[in-house]
């Protein structure tokens, strides 16, 4: 493809993209099609001889976009929302163009600097302690600093072999991971691929709204430290969990971690953002007692995929756990090379989407996005408090609504929420999905989407009041 073509090629890519979003609320949002569908429709092996763009498009349109799941719908209310937006995508798209692969500095400096500044923009915004600022306000360099990972999971993943590489080589067989049995299942997965041999789940309560109990993970700790095979060396709290975005004390268990000396990794993948709203920051206190901090600029800012933003307030540990400089990656006058600060060599110019977000709407605007799928969710809220049918499941948090049909803990009210979220989604007009709190199945709503009004709220509660007579209906029978 030439430049002229690529040009003309990209113009009705533009025009495709501008439909599909603005069009995109009429589409079924779950794709119904069954594992396997695209084989029998695709050829065998790539084509010998090239294909022009339209007869590429016409199979996305009559053989792609039949699997697609419409995460940007705003009908969209499933796991977390994953924005997207066009200044996101128009500095993506630059990144695509430029194709720079900023491991290190001289590599390409403004790759590397711009995620400096960016990360540094957003921590402020955050009010994140300046510890965590890469630069303070005069200017000068501090320890730690941000980095933009792909996902929360390398993110986590990044802050275990950073604390693992804190504590002497020969007592890696007897380190011993903590977080809630409410913690995302990455932290698992991280301490699973890092070769950490235990980690110890601590159950969270509907008593304490599925928080972290501070005394339990005390406790926890002071039992293992007893135990001469073990040492305690990592602690993953979460603001916001995935299924009931339930908030764990930060400052109390920060003062426990400070006392011990384990690494604190706070993981506020979704809700995160909003600390940068003064009604949230009580949930905040305490940041300047972690040593890793991360929200996904993917999930509720906008940003689209990938975007994971973490902070630390000393580098120190990630690059002695990552840092590796053979030969042909030897450079003079570097200051960062962000390949010491995360697992692969290759990284892509993701501040790009970042920076033209930040620059395009500005913090008012930012903030007033968030706050409006909170109010969003206020209002789902009391929606669902108008039928006695249903009941509210934890304390709802920010867009976050967990929900069930009202009965006891058993088989058939269980049964009968499952059977509620099927049709929903079966439907086409929504999709939600679930999670399990104390034995209960329970419907998840997480409004957060770019494209999210509130009548796209409202027609939901429809579909869910409707559907709730059916399944009952059918059930009486
Ligand atoms: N942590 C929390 C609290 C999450 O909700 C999620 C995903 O929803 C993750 C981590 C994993 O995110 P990622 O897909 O960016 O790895």
């Amino acid at each position: 493809m030439g430049i002229e073509e690529f040009r003309k090629n990209a113009k009705d890519m533009v025009d495709w993209i501008c439909d599909y979003y603005a069009s995109n609320e009429k589409l079924p949002v779950r794709s119904e099609v069954e594992p396997g569908y695209l084989r029998p429709l695709l050829p065998k092996a790539a084509p010998q001889h090239p294909e022009n763009f339209g007869s590429i498009m016409q199979d996305v349109q009559s053989k792609i976009m039949p699997g697609i799941t419409h995460w940007q719908s705003p009908n969209f209310f499933a796991y977390f929302p994953s924005n997207s937006s066009f200044p996101a995508m128009l500095g993506d798209m630059l990144s695509t163009a430029l194709s720079t692969v900023g491991f290190c500095w001289i590599g390409s400096p403004a790759t590397t600097e711009l995620e400096t500044i960016v990360m540094d923009w957003l921590g402020k915004l955050l009010c994140l302690p300046t510890s965590f600022l890469a630069f303070d306000e005069q200017g000068k360099r501090g320890l730690g600093g941000g980095v933009i990972q792909g996902s929360a999971s390398e993110s986590t993943l990044v802050s275990v072999l950073a604390a693992r590489a804190r504590v002497a080589p020969e007592h890696a067989s007897k380190l011993v991971a903590y977080s809630s049995d409410q913690s995302h299942s990455s932290i698992k997965k991280a301490c699973m691929v890092a070769g950490i041999p235990y980690v110890r789940i601590i159950p969270a309560s509907a008593e304490d709204d599925y928080a972290l109990d501070p005394a339990a993970l005390r406790e926890a700790i002071e039992e293992d430290l007893r135990n001469e095979d073990l040492i305690p060396f990592y602690v993953c709290a979460t603001i916001g969990t995935t299924s009931s975005c339930a908030v764990d004390p930060i400052a109390e268990i920060g003062r426990i971690t400070r006392h011990y000396n384990l690494w604190l990794h706070v993981d506020a993948a979704y809700a995160g953002v909003t600390s940068m709203l003064p009604e949230y920051r009580h949930y905040f206190n305490g940041l300047e007692l972690v040593d890793s901090f991360i929200t996904n600029g993917h999930k509720w800012l906008l940003t689209n995929f990938d975007c994971s933003c973490m902070w630390v307030q000393n580098a120190e540990p990630l690059k002695t756990a990552l840092s590796l400089t053979p030969a042909y990656l030897r450079a003079k006058g570097n200051s960062l090379d962000y390949k010491d600060w995360q697992v692969p060599l290759g990284r892509r110019f993701r501040a790009l989407k970042l920076w033209f977000v930040m620059r395009s709407y500005g913090t008012d605007n930012i903030k007033k996005f968030l706050r409006h799928h909170v109010q969003l969710g206020q209002l789902f809220v009391s929606l669902i408090q108008t039928d006695a049918r249903l009941e509210i499941m934890a304390p709802p948090r920010w867009g976050l609504i967990c929900f069930a049909i009202r009965g006891p803990n058993n088989d058939a009210t269980n049964e009968a929420t499952a059977e509620l979220l099927e049709r929903i989604n079966k439907s086409g007009r929504a999709f939600l999905v679930h999670t399990e709190l104390s034995g209960r199945f329970v419907a998840r709503m997480a409004i957060g989407g770019s494209l999210t009004q509130e009548r796209h709220v409202r027609a939901t509660w429809q579909l869910i009041s409707e559907c709730t007579t059916e399944v009952l209906a059918a059930r009486a029978k």
